[in-house]
């Protein structure tokens, strides 16, 4: 929650306890567990800590990508699929 909240600019924290109490305070309760699964799964996949697959995210064009320098190669590169092994 506390990368993926600053990179998008929803709240500029320096902790996770910052973060989560800045995300609580205007976020109704009931979507607490939602808001925590959905960021966690995403920084699992997606805004992964390191090298980022801003490339691919959904959100490229929304977000600020404050304080990213590098992002992640895209998929394809990755796992060596490309247009000629299709
Ligand atoms: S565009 Fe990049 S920094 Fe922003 S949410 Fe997506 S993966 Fe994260």
């Amino acid at each position: 929650m506390h990368r993926i909240s600053n990179r998008l600019g929803w709240v500029a924290t320096r902790t996770p306890d910052e973060t989560e109490q800045a995300l609580y305070a205007v976020v109704h309760r009931r979507w607490w567990p939602v808001i925590n699964l959905y960021l966690v799964t995403w920084g699992q996949n997606v805004c992964r800590p390191v090298y980022p697959l801003c490339g691919e995210c959904v959100l490229f064009d929304l977000c600020p990508k404050i304080g990213v320098t590098r992002v992640g190669a895209p998929q394809r590169e990755r796992v060596g699929v490309g247009p000629h092994e299709q």
